[in-house]
């Protein structure tokens, strides 16, 4: 099936390296559309069959099975575009933890134009665990409950998502020190951003 594929970019970077603030923080500011899959799996209803089934795969850190996750991602989006809250003719998509593995990056190909991968470095892990427990306490999100699923969350990221990168040409990449506080590393950020932005809607300002 065709599809319109949507201008987007995508934060990229371990578990709790802040895709997930940055991208809200993002997604606050007109002109950008943030949906971040997890989110997504956390929005199902629990006692429905796709709440089921993810849930497990989330409680212990694995990754959801790729077509479960393209489909409820991709109806995730499609509520969004039915409401009008994205609007693909005046905002980029800003995804953050999709795709996740080699497979979803090329079915993502077909719903996809991405402009640029921002990706959020920073090389202390024990730091990103300690945020992940935080979060996990102030969110109350079950895969983040023990050290030893966050541990394999960030095997997981190694072994399937990390290779990823290799899927997008090297000229779309942007590194991003990730360890600064979300104000600096949201400048840093936005100056990858604006201009793409500003070249895309060229026309469109007032
Ligand atoms: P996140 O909020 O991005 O850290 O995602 C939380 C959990 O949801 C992950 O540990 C996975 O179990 C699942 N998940 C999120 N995005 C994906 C994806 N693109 N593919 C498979 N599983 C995912």
């Amino acid at each position: 099936m065709a599809h319109k594929r949507y201008r987007s970019i995508l934060l990229f970077g371990a578990p709790g390296v802040g895709k997930g603030t940055q991208g809200r923080v993002l997604g606050a500011i007109p002109g950008f559309f943030h949906l971040a899959c997890g989110d997504v799996f956390r929005s199902l209803d629990i006692s429905s069959q796709e709440g089921r089934e993810t849930r497990e795969y989330i409680s212990r850190g694995e990754l959801v099975p790729d077509d479960l996750t393209i489909r409820i991602w991709r109806k995730g989006l499609d509520g969004y575009l039915g409401m009008s809250q994205y609007k693909p003719w005046e905002d980029l998509l800003v995804l953050d933890g999709i795709p996740r593995n080699l497979r979803q990056a090329q079915i993502l190909e077909d719903h996809l134009e991405v402009l640029q991968v921002v990706y959020l470095i920073c090389k202390d892990e024990d730091a990103m665990v300690h945020r992940i427990q935080r979060r996990a306490i102030r969110e109350n999100r079950a895969d983040d409950g023990s050290e030893g699923v966050i541990r394999h969350r960030f095997d997981v990221y190694r072994e399937e998502t990390e290779p990823v990168l290799a899927h997008y040409d090297e000229s779309i990449v942007s590194r991003v020190d990730a360890f600064g506080s979300p104000a600096e590393v949201l400048r840093s950020v936005l100056d990858v951003l604006i201009p793409i932005q500003n070249e895309l809607f060229r026309d469109r300002r007032p």
